[in-house]
């Protein structure tokens, strides 16, 4: 196994029948992976709860503080059932859609009847416009509207193909009125927040109202309070992302859907707008999907591939994600290990990265601090930065400045610790408690030394909230050379 230690990028792994068992999980963290997604399109309750025990007794078995990444479903459009082989549709051909389990209303003469989930067909018949563009199976079918009459409407086929069940529909260039969170998604979301998941994403956000009317649901029912990812997939938060970012913990470039909604050309630059606009405000980016597609079959990546998940990284992306690959493809643990050598290649070449060329924001303390200790500890040649941090905050900001040695956080809360999986550079160290002492800096020394992120005699550059280190302290910046005196009467 190749060293992934010093990876800056994380790994986020959907997890799924090719990794549902404790023994598959803890392969896929040996590998590389930080983060664990539970896909909620796929699987019942107990199917996710299931995977939640096994990733939580694989991280612990480990001793590796993997996230959980909750994925809401969100409104995905999608056909009902349809009999086996499937429909075959040629262009021009006329298809009537209409509410599954209901008697199609509007005439079938001469037309194809397939049925669209009941709950959406209402919605989507009042949103679309004739000539609105309906394209089906991530946009291989695609299909213009005729005629409207609510809650059925008449399309014409444009482009053909086979249609089978539960295939996604996409409304290129039309608004959607669905509210963002279905009543399937709140159901979910109820058992994310029992289990207690470490982050939330939210499928197909529009608007900033979206997510905070997610965040609303979250401190109603729960005191647990996992971050909040918005999945942007949507032309309308593809144009309008600031406002989402400023309400989002993070996002994710959720390639898929994006390259149906906009057409697969936009999708690089989109990526870059994207990532470089969360680069400068700090919020974490997991970019996804098809990153390593053919891995779902095929034990080695195309260059392409490889060239995908390597741009992302010289992006700036804070992590790189797997769907499929390592859901349910056949060399899940293959393609999180080459994923991790794509990273760790790209990465030993800093010159191609982008670097934003941060300033700290204007009066924010945590802000200056962590940008001044980025660049101290570059001047100095220190082996790794600490953060003495509780929630974490302090770590996530220093991690804007994407300083090259590792961003260590020492914190005693494994909750706030699991919520950096997929932020750039940082690892987590669990400490018993987080609180002010004589040797502090020595102590800070020791737990480097032991978690074999420094050595005796190095520098290392140390931020905290002294005197108190209490939350949202943060106001000092420590050069400290490790001494062995401390080593030899040090606590464990
Ligand atoms: P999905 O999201 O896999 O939940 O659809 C990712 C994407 O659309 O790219
Ligand atoms: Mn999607």
């Amino acid at each position: 196994m190749h060293n992934s230690s010093r990876r800056k990028v994380k790994i986020v792994c959907t997890l799924g029948p090719a990794s549902n068992t404790q023994e598959k999980i803890e392969n896929l963290i040996r590998a590389g992976l930080d983060t664990a997604r539970l896909n909620f399109s796929h699987g019942t309750h107990d199917v996710h709860r299931g995977l939640f025990e096994a990733v939580r007794a694989a991280g612990k078995n480990l001793g590796k503080h993997v996230g959980i990444l909750q994925d809401l479903q969100g409104p995905k459009l999608r056909v009902g059932k349809i009999a086996a082989p499937g429909i075959q549709l040629k262009a021009g051909d006329e298809v009537l859609l209409f509410p599954e389990g209901t008697d199609p209303r509007s005439s079938t003469v001469g037309r194809i009847a397939i049925p669209i989930s009941a709950e959406i067909a209402a919605p989507l018949s009042k949103d679309v416009r004739k000539g609105s563009r309906i394209l089906f199976d991530d946009g291989k079918i695609s299909s213009e509207v005729k005629e409207v009459h609510a809650p059925e409407m008449v399309v014409t086929i444009t482009v053909g193909g086979k249609l089978t069940s539960n295939k996604g529909m996409n409304l290129p260039g039309t608004p959607l009125s669905l509210p963002c969170a279905t009543d399937k998604d709140l159901r979910d979301l109820k058992l994310g927040l029992d289990l207690g998941v470490d982050s939330v994403a939210l499928s197909f956000v529009r608007t900033p109202q979206d997510v905070l009317f997610v965040k609303e649901q979250i401190r109603k029912n729960s005191n647990h309070h996992p971050l909040l990812v918005s999945k942007i997939e949507r032309e309308e938060a593809v144009y309008a992302p600031e406002g989402i970012l400023e309400v989002s913990d993070g996002i994710l470039i959720a390639r898929g859907d994006m390259a149906v909604e906009l057409g697969a050309q936009k999708v690089p630059i989109v990526q870059k707008m994207l990532i470089r606009m969360s680069n400068e405000l700090g919020v974490p980016v997991i970019t996804a999907t098809q990153m390593l597609e053919s891995m779902i079959s095929c034990p080695t990546p195309t260059r392409a591939e490889a060239s995908d998940v390597a741009n992302a990284v010289f992006d700036g992306t804070d992590a790189v994600m797997l769907s499929a690959e390592s859901a349910s493809g056949e060399y899940p643990v293959e393609a999180v290990e080459t994923m991790s050598k794509i990273v760790c290649e790209a990465e030993s070449e800093e010159q191609y990265s982008v670097h934003a060329n941060l300033v700290p924001m204007s009066g924010s303390i945590v802000d200056s601090i962590e940008f001044s200790a980025s660049r101290i500890a570059s001047h100095v040649g220190a082996t790794a930065i600490a953060c003495l941090t509780h929630s974490g905050t302090a770590a996530r900001t220093l991690a804007k400045y994407r300083p090259q040695i590792p961003i260590v956080a020492i914190m005693d809360n494994e909750a706030s610790l699991r919520k950096l999986a997929f932020v750039w550079g940082v690892e987590g160290v669990l400490i018993p408690e987080l609180v002010a002492t004589d040797d502090l800096f020595g102590m800070v020394g020791r737990v480097l030394v032991e978690n074999h992120r420094a050595e005796e005699e190095d520098l290392i550059v140390v931020t905290a909230g002294v005197p108190s280190l209490g939350r949202g302290t943060t106001n000092t910046i420590k050069v400290h050379q490790i001494k062995s005196r401390n080593l030899a009467h040090g606590r464990t």
